[in-house]
């Protein structure tokens, strides 16, 4: 039977992006293709589990999937969706994903409810920003439900932060959310509020400044 890389399992609210506050489990996948400069995950360290095994654990309606990378273990979702008690249960599927492995997600892509995505800025992150826009592609294709998620420190000047999201090409009524990268000191500059505008100046209808609630919360 199938094993998988799992570095943890937990219920708690969701922290980040526009399903704040929403009760979930969350199943945290080991490894990752990417290292970002903010990485907060220690992805090398897991056990590994059977879809069952995992399945057992599962306490609330919506499962999210996230990282690491979950799409580097994508057989686990559709593992998961095809069980009898899923079904049964009425579970929905979130997947927290850094938006880069395209033909991964074709495999799941029919398997997942909210996708939430990353998009990469090429100063923290080993990028090549065209995999985003394949990826955005295949969810609107597919009208899957997806939100784009942007990680920020205010260090970027707002000619770079143009150019860096020169790649973010999606539909217009596409929930963008710009996330600052933590810090304990609860102090954003405007700084962010300007890149937000260049969103909206982008023609993005849904732009969103939202912290990672969670950890200001101190929850997992
Ligand atoms: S994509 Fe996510 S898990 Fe992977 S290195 Fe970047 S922040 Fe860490």
């Amino acid at each position: 039977m199938q094993k998988y890389k799992i570095v943890e399992i937990f219920d708690s609210i969701q922290g980040e992006g526009p399903y704040l506050g929403e009760r979930q489990i969350f199943i945290r996948l080991g490894e990752c293709n990417l290292s970002c400069v903010y990485c907060d995950t220690d992805f090398k360290r897991y056990v590994l589990m059977t879809a069952k095994e995992i399945f057992d654990q599962v306490n609330e309606k919506t499962i999210v999937f996230t990282g690491g990378e979950p799409l580097l273990q994508s057989g686990l979702i559709k593992e998961i969706r095809k069980l009898e008690h899923f079904v049964l249960k009425k579970n929905r599927i979130m997947l927290e994903t850094n938006a880069t492995l395209s033909s991964q997600l074709a495999e799941v892509i029919d398997y997942v409810d909210v996708f939430s995505c990353d998009y990469k800025l090429r100063k923290y992150a080993n990028i090549d920003q065209k995999e985003h826009q394949q990826f955005f592609a295949k969810l609107e294709a597919k009208n899957k439900n997806f939100y784009v998620k942007i990680i920020t420190d205010d260090d970027i000047s707002l000619e770079e932060f143009k150019e860096e999201i020169k790649y973010l090409q999606v539909n217009k009524n596409t929930k963008i959310i710009l996330q600052p990268i933590f810090k304990e000191s609860l102090q954003y500059s405007a700084q962010f509020i300007k890149y937000h505008q260049i969103l909206l100046n982008k023609g993005f209808e849904k732009v969103f400044f939202i912290p990672q609630v969670h950890k200001f919360l101190g929850v997992n």
